[in-house]
């Protein structure tokens, strides 16, 4: 079962490398401000699983979370 597991796991991890190669990469405007949750959902792909995820994991959306979790206010923001 663990193999499997890892198996796919690497396919993802994989996967999301050619994807991260393919996605929109933030203006530096964006980078060189501190980020939002809406950052990260226009550049999921680099903020989720490329090189901006470093930032993401490190900055908190506001209400004590960090952009790479999810966060019921950030959640119940968007249903508005
Ligand atoms: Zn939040």
């Amino acid at each position: 079962m663990n193999e499997a597991f890892n198996a796919g796991m690497k396919a993802l991890r994989e996967h999301m490398a050619r994807e991260v190669e393919k996605a929109p990469v933030p203006p530096d405007d964006v980078l060189a401000r501190t980020i939002t949750r809406r950052d990260v959902q226009q550049y999921d792909v680099y903020f989720i699983w490329g090189p901006g995820r470093d930032i993401a994991s490190r900055t908190d959306c506001g209400h004590g979370y960090y952009l790479t979790d999810s966060c019921p206010c950030c959640d119940a923001d968007d249903d508005n």
